[in-house]
């Protein structure tokens, strides 16, 4: 059997970092029978009825988003709007294999029926009233809508792929509408017509559309259709316990790329978020294929840690490619810095690249770090950087300066060595002439090796830099 999954979002106007881990496990299920079973397609599927909200950009901002983490999807995307029709024939079908009934209750009433409910202390449900009603008793004016006949008795099953054997007493669901008194169909009717014509097997949500799929397979039951099987996934906790949202922080994943994320790696820190094989915490995306499965999922709700996020990143950072990284950085730079960007600053930091990335955990990080590589004289520096630039640390630099100008070849072993004589020839500690040479050529006191930055630098621009700070000094 070919497994057909789906990835159905409402445009919000970002893509929810929990709904991207709901696509990833869609689409690695799909992949992981695409290539290891007998077939696997991955749907996109835009919830865009809901008119106000599914403009083109919060629509482009999920597209972007799938793109981005290389979720990609089967054929075209399916506007469920584009399909109002069919879902209203389907409400149609159901009203006449008598299935579903007019119902005509005006706002007023169905008000009343809530505010009773609530006074009993009994959860609001529509109570059937129109349900064995003679359609000829219809009041004038009013436009009904078209409710399920739901099935009364007994219960709902589900064997869910993650939470196991499920029951929902058929008694809790009311006679749901399925069309509204305008002819628009309910979203609980337009999924179950788009995952059936669409022919879904496996349908992968967060546990908190459960209730909802007990009530969707009651249309299925009514149309007699063959209903998919379900995995219900545990939500995504902050911190605190409580469901992630925006008061935890970022939500949108759009955020995390900006601020320096990868997708690889927060693919593999959303996969590792309620799934799990053995103790591997890293893992590739062709060994997620080839182990992905829903009986790994775990039940209870997983906590979002950004500092975990963050290492995974450092991780991936490093598995990373110099002129990748190079490519990532350079567009945030040319930002930062603006007139101050160096015309050379790409051959340096391709130089720099593998010391630089041993040490970020995010693309900031990194530009941050690689900035003073990426930027024009004079050098702005920083507090600590200035205050090591004392009196006698100028005055040593001073000397300094004309012995490296004598390095022959300006490689950081020959810029080592006559720093080291120059340190012993004076008697002061390597560290005191190598850090006001750290803060001159870098405007920091953290950087790569020092002696790596000079070759990488190169002659003219290293002795420039010093130059800056002595004359500065006059
Ligand atoms: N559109 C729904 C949402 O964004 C998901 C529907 C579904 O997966 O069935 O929450």
């Amino acid at each position: 059997m070919t497994v057909v999954t789906r990835f159905a979002p409402s445009p919000t106007g970002y893509l929810h970092i929990g709904s991207a881990r709901t696509a990833l496990y869609n689409w690695l299920f799909a992949k992981h029978h695409a290539q290891y079973g007998s077939g696997g397609r991955f749907l996109l599927r835009i919830e865009d009825t809901d008119r106000q909200r599914s403009t083109q950009q919060a629509v482009d901002a999920i597209i972007d988003g799938l793109r981005w983490l290389g979720l990609d999807w089967d054929g075209e995307a399916l506007s469920q709007f584009s399909r109002i029709a069919r879902h209203a024939e389907v409400a149609h079908q159901l009203l006449a294999a008598g299935n579903a009934y007019k119902c005509y209750c005006t706002p007023e009433e169905l008000q009343e029926m809530r505010d009773a409910a609530r006074r009993a202390g009994r959860p609001v449900r529509y109570d059937g009233r129109w349900r064995g009603r003679d359609p000829a008793e219809a009041p004038k004016g009013v436009d009904p809508v078209i409710r399920l006949k739901a099935t009364t008795e007994g219960e709902t099953v589900i064997d869910d792929l993650v939470f196991g054997h499920i029951t929902v007493g058929n008694d809790q669901l009311d006679d749901m509408v399925l069309l509204r008194a305008d002819g628009t169909p309910t979203y609980m009717l337009a999924v179950v017509v788009d995952d059936h014509d669409s022919e879904i097997t496996h349908i992968i949500r967060g546990a908190d559309h459960q209730r909802n799929s007990f009530r969707q397979l009651q249309i299925y039951r009514a149309q007699g259709w063959q209903a998919p099987l379900f995995a219900h996934l545990p939500l995504i906790h902050g911190a605190d316990g409580a469901k992630l949202s925006k008061r935890h922080g970022a939500v949108g994943v759009e955020t995390y790329r900006e601020e320096g994320f990868l997708p690889e790696a927060l693919c593999n820190y959303l996969l590792r978020l309620g799934w799990s094989h053995g103790n591997d915490e890293i893992i590739s995306r062709d060994q997620a294929i080839e182990w992905f499965g829903l009986d790994a999922v775990g039940r209870s709700a997983a906590r979002f840690d950004r500092d975990k996020l963050a290492s995974v990143n450092g991780h991936y950072i490093r598995q990373t490619a110099d002129a990748a990284l190079v490519d990532l950085v350079l567009p945030r730079l040319k930002a930062s810095l603006k007139g101050g960007f160096a015309v050379d600053a790409s051959t340096r930091l391709m130089k720099g690249m593998a010391e630089l990335k041993e040490r970020a955990q995010t693309l900031v990080e990194l530009a941050d770090n690689a900035a003073f590589y990426a930027h024009t004289r004079p050098l702005p520096m920083d507090g600590a950087a200035a205050k090591t630039l004392d009196t006698a640390a100028r005055s040593r630099l001073r000397a300094l300066r004309d012995r490296l100008a004598g390095v022959d070849g300006w490689s950081a072993a020959g810029l080592e060595k006559a720093t080291r004589a120059y340190a012993e020839g004076t008697a002061v500690k390597l560290g005191q002439v190598a850090q006001p040479l750290r803060a001159a050529l870098t405007g920091g006191t953290a950087s790569p090796g020092i002696f790596d930055v000079m070759e990488i630098l190169g002659r003219d621009e290293s002795l420039g830099r010093l130059d800056d700070v002595l004359a500065a000094a006059k």
